[in-house]
């Protein structure tokens, strides 16, 4: 029998407030401020201005409507408390694995994260996810578990709930594993315990989200989960779904997915030959990332970008760690892209120009384009905030 889910009545678990007023107590002073969404039920301490934290709310609110339409049945009965920490928090709290920018306990309900695209989709998958699993008294195995939360890292959320699943560099790490035969089973991967699979986690996760963006590529990702959930108590590995829902034993399904990743081309994430160059150098920001310095004569530098500013969005889309803004800058064709910045609590538009860069000339008074870099960049310093400036030598 596949056990029965009733909608989960909101309970009321003191445990993400009392996550909340511990954030409170152990970080005074006023980096932090602290909402509750009572809608969502989320439970926040952010270190974020006005604007991202409304981004994010919405980012979220929408991500949970659909991941209950769609997979989970529900949102989490209880309150998830959220922490978007400062790098140098963040520092101190990963201190043992640097590597890492965020996580979820489910024993605490508690998520932090360092940055509020990649990660805070991960690690929210996973919130949605162990309220799933609790209330079905199933402990789903690890390669579903990482396997989800890595594939809701990046994707197109259209109003009716569709969803598109967006290749990022982690196709890249799978295309090899995919083009070598020898390197993984799926048949192998879908037994590992979570010591075996954490091992490797640097080579399957990229491999396990892979696996699950095939499924919904071919339109079977939901019919694949229920499956499994239905048939958990016959095999909790997932492969009995994958045989069912596709018709096909393990190792075929394996070869079709390696087929279909082979298919897609590489994820440009070099700037190469003929790409343009914005010409900073970056860091982690939570809510995007920070300009550490910026090329002289470079296209950031005309428009008057300035060390400091934190990039926010790149032609609207939000760009939200480096890993972020080396997929969305690694081949730029365009002769222009607006970016939006946040300086001094505000934020700009900004548009960068490519096109004949060093050698744009101004000329002679009376033109009716007539700014030099240096005239440029004192303007947008001076407070103006949407820029379109074209230089001379572009006529
Ligand atoms: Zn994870």
């Amino acid at each position: 029998m596949p056990p029965v889910v009733t909608a989960p009545k909101p309970r009321n678990d003191p445990r993400a407030r009392r996550q909340q007023d511990e954030w409170r107590r152990d970080h005074p002073g006023d980096t932090y401020h602290y909402s509750i969404d009572e809608v969502h039920r989320m439970v926040f301490a952010s270190c974020l201005d006005d604007a991202s934290q409304a981004d994010m709310q919405k980012m979220l609110a929408a991500q949970i409507d659909q991941q209950a339409a769609t997979l989970f049945e529900a949102p989490p009965d209880t309150e998830i408390f959220v922490a978007v920490a400062t790098p140098a928090d963040i520092k101190k709290i990963f201190a043992d694995s640097p590597t890492s920018a965020g996580m979820y306990e489910h024993p605490r309900r508690r998520i932090v994260t360092g940055d509020i695209g990649t990660v805070l989709r991960h690690e929210y998958t996973h919130a949605m996810h162990f309220g799933h699993m609790e209330r079905l008294g199933q402990p789903h195995v690890m390669w579903v578990q990482e396997g989800l939360a890595s594939l809701y890292e990046v994707y197109e959320l259209a109003p009716d709930t569709s969803i598109r699943f967006v290749p990022t560099e982690r196709h890249n790490q799978a295309r090899k594993a995919a083009a070598n035969k020898r390197a993984l089973s799926l048949a192998q991967v879908v037994t590992m315990n979570p010591d075996e699979f954490m091992a490797k986690s640097q080579s399957l996760y990229p491999v396990v989200r892979s696996v699950f963006e095939y499924m919904a590529d071919q339109g079977k990702l939901r019919a694949w989960y229920k499956r499994y959930v239905d048939t958990f108590a016959q095999d909790r590995t997932g492969r009995r779904a994958i045989e069912d829902i596709f018709g096909a034993t393990i190792d075929e399904f394996e070869t079709s997915w390696r087929a279909w990743v082979l298919a897609r081309p590489a994820v440009d994430v070099a700037v190469g030959r003929g790409d343009r160059n914005v010409g900073v150098d970056i860091k982690a920001a939570t809510d995007g990332v920070e300009v550490t310095r910026v090329a002289r004569g470079s296209a950031a530098q005309r428009a008057g970008i300035v060390a400091g500013d934190v990039i926010v969005a790149i032609d609207g889309t939000p760009v939200r760690s480096p890993r972020e803004w080396t997929e969305a800058t690694a081949a730029i064709r365009v002769p222009e892209l607006a970016i939006t910045i946040r300086r001094s609590g505000k934020r700009s538009e900004i548009t960068l120009i490519f096109d004949a860069q060093a050698n744009a000339k101004p000329r002679g008074a009376g033109e009716h384009v007539l700014v030099t870099p240096t005239e440029f960049q004192r303007a947008e310093i001076r407070g103006g905030f949407l820029y379109k400036v074209q230089f001379a030598s572009e006529s």
